[in-house]
């Protein structure tokens, strides 16, 4: 069974640094620290992963532009990525995204409320919603509050106003919406569109009171359409190893693991 990663980071090398040393002064011991952008892009072919998105954020303004030029770039190069742009909330969304999914042909776009230090549904960000809408893209959120929420930007109840408003936005909930899970998936069975991730869902790179295996069985087979594999390359504080080795084990029906590692993803980000 050919898989599919639906969560992985590159930058270029110089914001790719940056990024390790925040999570270096953050107390991390990230095992992929100092990998370059070819390094991490080689790796998910070796743990049987034919495909995978590649997500970019921005924390500044003024950088998407460039941010989204390069991956385009890389996409073109290495067909085996499937390119995920990114907005800055105080640039003009509505252009950058329109050029992300129009003239650059990417599937989707990514937001990362804590990074961006911006709430979900901040009204500027209304445009870049429409345009996602237009084009029938989703987007990547990463709304929940795990690790911790010291921005206080991130929350279920944010992720529920902006559904309230486009409930047609198709959206990939990043880390299974910890730690708020049960919250999102209550909303997720009454919006169709909304998708989750595992990205990171292991004990070190997640907060204390890590679930049990059981509880993520539990999630998944709740909504089994729902769920897509997703690791987190290269921001771990474990490995990506671990956290497929984790949802390989949760003794899962075939369909079920299947759906997990690559059919849900070929669905909603048809490909
Ligand atoms: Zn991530």
């Amino acid at each position: 069974m050919s898989k599919i990663d639906v969560h992985i980071h590159a930058f270029p090398d110089k914001l790719m640094n940056a990024i390790y040393s925040w999570f270096r002064r953050e107390g991390w011991n990230v095992p992929y620290d100092g990998w370059s952008a070819d390094k991490i892009f080689d790796y998910p072919k070796q743990r049987g992963f034919d495909q995978f998105l590649v997500l970019l954020y921005v924390h500044k303004k003024g950088m998407a532009a460039e941010l989204n030029t390069w991956l385009y770039e890389q996409a073109k190069a290495r067909p085996e990525i499937v390119p995920i742009g990114c907005v800055h909330h105080e640039d003009d969304v509505a252009k950058e995204t329109e050029k992300c999914l129009g003239e650059l042909g990417f599937a989707g776009m990514k937001l990362h409320c804590q990074v961006q230090n911006v709430k979900m549904s901040d009204e500027r960000l209304y445009p870049f919603y429409e345009t996602l809408i237009k084009y029938n893209k989703p987007v990547i959120v990463h709304a929940g509050t795990a690790p911790s929420d010291h921005t206080g930007t991130v929350g279920v109840k944010y992720f529920a106003e902006v559904m309230e408003r486009y409930p047609n936005l198709r959206v990939q909930v990043a880390h299974l919406g910890m730690n708020e899970t049960e919250e999102f998936l209550r909303l997720a069975e009454e919006l169709p569109g909304v998708m989750f991730d595992t990205a990171a869902l292991e004990a070190k790179s997640m907060s204390a009171d890590f679930p049990p295996p059981e509880q993520f069985k539990e999630w998944i087979e709740r909504l089994p359409d729902r769920m897509m594999y997703g690791s987190d390359l290269p921001l771990l504080n474990g490995t990506a190893a671990e956290i497929q080795e984790h949802f390989e084990s949760l003794d899962l029906q075939p369909a079920v693991q299947e759906a997990l590692f690559a059919g849900n993803a070929k669905r909603f980000w048809g490909i």
